[in-house]
């Protein structure tokens, strides 16, 4: 008989997004001529930049013809694609990272599941709340914790809370743990990390044998030089940190797929026979195993967005959503909401109204204004009473979102 991963079965059911979905389709279809504006998620709107659709198509003329055709790619990424990366988002900043620590792939989701295979079942984890769902899931699925409790929070996991009495700062974990998950800009709350926060959890990791998880998705929404954009910009980094990133937010690739996971080859860690593991050569015989490289067209894409017409492309799609953010937070800001996030990330974080709850607060902008967001309390216990909203989105809605905003909490 077959026996199935039954770490599937301590998954929560009313997952977040399919919630929303459930009660926007109610809504819609009491209300079918309401133009519901949908501030929720957190995909793109924009179109890819002219460099990166000019390179791609290129790319497809050369799988077209017998001379230039390409068949499997390296599976750790080609050098036209790791190069540039190393070169611009690394080097040119002063930060220590090489080509051939990168390694390219199809996603940052993908990723940040993927790396657990290489990692034991014993880890203490921990993680902020509220998070992007994401890391925990996939340690429930891989057997890493035990059941969730009413409040959905999973026996085994450390849960570091971030609200406004901590400033969005976690705080040290009062019991040893060995994996630290760190995103920065933060999903969902907007917030970002100094480098003296990142230093303390650098310290931490290297006094306790921990390794950190640091998920810089949002960095190219950073415009406060005195933010770190990398973990690798933090002294000692190198020898407890794996990095992600994706072209997914900053070239509007979330459709195209491609991001990379940088694990330096100082990175080690202390195998039963106490022999020194690099988790640099664990991933790399995982990803030739399970992986057969991003496509190269794809990877052409992601290579223009470091040309001097991407850059500045990516620089204006960047400017674009962040004054989308700007407005979001001072419009909401001006009728007495208090916001956090919206300065070096893509999303505003608000505190709700009048005390309602996360879900209450949805139900009200929904049924009021005909606006989606995200409840707070979907990414975690602290985020209740918190709402998530997001810039991905046309100047013309974003600048309609605020007047219905407005107008439902009158
Ligand atoms: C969007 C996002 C990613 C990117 O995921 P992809 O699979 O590369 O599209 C990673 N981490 C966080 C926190 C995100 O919000």
């Amino acid at each position: 008989m077959v026996h199935i991963n039954e770490n599937y079965l301590k998954l929560k059911a009313g997952y977040l997004f399919p919630e929303i979905a459930r009660r926007v389709t109610a809504f819609t279809e009491t209300n079918p001529t309401a133009q519901v504006i949908k501030l929720g998620i957190g995909d793109v709107t924009e179109p890819l930049p002219p460099a990166i659709v000019a390179a791609m198509h290129e790319a497809v003329d050369e799988m077209a013809n017998a001379p230039t055709f390409h068949g499997y790619g390296p599976e750790q990424g080609y050098a036209f694609l790791r190069n540039p990366i190393a070169e611009h988002d690394y080097q040119n900043r002063g930060v220590n990272v090489s080509a051939d620590e990168i390694f390219v792939s199809d996603g940052s989701k993908c990723d940040t599941g993927n790396i657990l295979d290489i990692l034991g079942t014993d880890n203490r984890i921990a993680i902020t709340d509220p998070v992007y769902p994401v890391y925990v899931d996939t340690n429930v699925m891989a057997g890493h914790t035990g059941d969730a409790d009413e409040n959905g929070r999973y026996a085994g996991l450390v849960y570091l809370p971030v609200t406004e009495e901590n400033g969005f700062v976690p705080e040290l974990p009062d019991e040893p743990v060995d994996i630290i998950y760190l995103c920065y800009p933060n999903n969902p709350t907007g917030t970002v990390a100094t480098k003296e926060t990142l230093q303390k959890w650098v310290d931490y990791a290297r006094a306790n044998g921990s390794l950190i998880m640091f998920d810089a998705a949002y960095e190219a929404f950073i415009s406060d030089d005195s933010i770190p954009r990398s973990i690798y910009e933090i002294e000692g980094a190198r020898e407890v940190a794996i990095e992600f990133r994706s072209f997914s937010k900053n070239v509007g690739f979330t459709g195209v797929r491609c991001a990379f996971t940088v694990v330096p080859k100082d990175l080690k860690v202390k195998a039963s026979c106490e022999t020194d593991v690099s988790l640099h050569q664990l991933w790399n015989r995982r990803q030739s195993t399970k992986f057969n490289g991003a496509s190269f067209i794809v990877q052409k894409g992601a290579a223009a967005a470091y040309s001097p017409d991407g850059q500045q492309q990516k620089k204006q799609l960047i400017d674009f959503y962040m004054t989308n953010a700007r407005l979001l937070k001072e419009g909401l800001e001006a009728v007495g909401i208090t916001v956090y996030g919206g300065e070096n990330a893509p999303y505003v974080w608000l505190r709700t109204p009048n005390n309602l709850s996360s879900w209450d607060f949805f139900d009200l902008l929904l049924n009021k204004g005909h606006l989606v967001g995200t409840p707070g309390s979907g990414f975690g216990g602290a985020g209740e009473g918190y709402f998530r909203l997001s810039a991905f989105n046309s100047r013309e809605n974003v600048e309609a979102a605020i007047e219905r905003f407005k107008a439902a909490i009158d």
